[in-house]
């Protein structure tokens, strides 16, 4: 008997987590907004559903999908990225090391310092991309290595596979914040990773009107660690509301063409950029010069629709750019169908290492030629 062939992924961001609703035939899913279920006499669950915190037909559904999407054996939904992240610290235990890129979201920074610090983890940063360093910093005892590559702001990457075979020798977990590359360009699991992160508010939501955050946990992920998290996430209780799953399931449809179609515009941006007489340094994996493309061409299908580049003046030709551009919109975030430009030093904080002249350029699906346009008159 032949089995049906594995799905190719654009076909798996269109069906999973999805089917006509049996009572009504609706082809998209009905949106549940009930808080609460019904028991039968018995007592019983018809739906499996007690209550929304725990479970809600929109979220199993979007979770269902997230994991089909990441190739992973669990998803787990939550209110933010950072909800998320804090879900992943949280399952540990106060004592337990745990070593981060040294570019990283600075939420996750300022999560990982200030609040679980406070309750006794040990963070601690490493070049993620030097594998020596990585191999360096698992010598002493490590319960986890966290990855995100690209890196935000710097689009240092990482190789998964090395860093992933090094962590697990280690006895280590390997977590990847796959935000920025996404399942259409990078597999973490595939790759070693036992948990994908996302900041679904970004590239999964697409169009900068949620807000998202989700685990995958791969098949051979010790079991404690899925028990920890699904428990932290019914308990800790910050799980996003049914309409934003909704949202986000069906904005999962179009993630593969968005983000193949956001790449492209962004390697040709990344190329005009790294010739501009203004500009000093673009950071773009896609480009032959930058110091990770062989390992990106290897683990990334495109190289990602996120350009950061700096200015030769510095701290104020950074900021007055920002200021100028007109398409393309001066705001954080990133990910979503209109180009966001932001000058990122600034916005980081005290513990910031961006250098103060970069601009972080979230490429969006305008034409190329008029986000160009606006990119050569902002400039001057
Ligand atoms: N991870 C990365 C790589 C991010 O860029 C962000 C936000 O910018 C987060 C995590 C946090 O996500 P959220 O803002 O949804 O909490």
């Amino acid at each position: 008997m032949s089995s049906a062939p594995t799905p190719h992924p654009d076909t798996t961001a269109v069906h999973a987590g999805r089917a006509p609703d049996p009572a009504t035939g609706a082809v998209t899913p009905n949106l549940t907004l009930s808080s609460t279920f019904a028991r039968d006499a018995e007592g019983r669950l018809p739906g499996g559903h007690i209550y929304s915190r725990t479970s809600n037909p929109n979220r199993t559904a979007l979770e269902t999908a997230l994991a089909a999407l990441e190739g992973g054996a669990h998803g787990l939904a939550f209110a933010s990225g950072q909800a998320a992240s804090a879900a992943v610290f949280a399952s540990l235990a106060p004592g337990d090391r745990v070593i981060l890129p040294d570019d990283l979201y600075h939420g996750t920074r300022y999560l990982a310092t200030e609040e679980f610090a406070r309750w006794g983890l040990r963070p601690e940063f490493v070049d993620t991309s030097d594998l020596a360093a990585v191999a360096a910093a698992l010598r002493s005892p490590a319960r986890l290595l966290w990855l995100e590559t690209p890196s935000n702001p710097r689009l240092k990457v990482s190789d998964l596979a090395a860093a992933a075979r090094l962590a697990r020798a280690a006895g280590a977990i390997v977590v990847a914040d796959n935000t920025w590359a996404t399942p259409v360009l990078t597999r973490p699991l595939a790759l070693g990773a036992h948990v994908v992160l996302h900041s679904s508010t970004k590239y999964l939501g697409g169009h900068s009107d949620l807000l998202g955050g989700a685990l995958v946990v791969g098949a051979d992920a010790p079991a404690d660690l899925l028990a920890r998290l699904r428990s932290w996430q019914n308990l800790g209780g910050a799980v996003p509301a049914p309409f934003d799953c909704w949202l986000l399931l069906r904005s999962l449809s179009t993630l593969p063409l968005r983000v193949r179609a956001q790449s492209a515009t962004a390697a040709t941006l990344a190329a005009w950029l790294a010739v501009h007489p203004q500009v000093e340094r673009v950071h773009y994996p896609g480009l032959p010069s930058h110091p990770h493309h062989a390992v990106a061409a290897r683990q990334m299908a495109a190289f990602g629709g996120m350009v950061s580049f700096e200015m030769r003046g510095g701290f104020d030709a950074a900021k007055a750019v920002a200021g100028r551009t007109r398409l393309i919109t001066q705001a954080t975030s990133l990910g979503g169908v209109e180009s966001l430009i932001e000058h990122r030093r600034p916005v980081e904080g005290p513990a910031s290492v961006t250098p103060p002249g970069l601009l972080r350029f979230s490429v969006g699906l305008e034409h190329v030629d008029d986000l160009r346009a606006d990119l050569a008159q902002a400039l001057g």
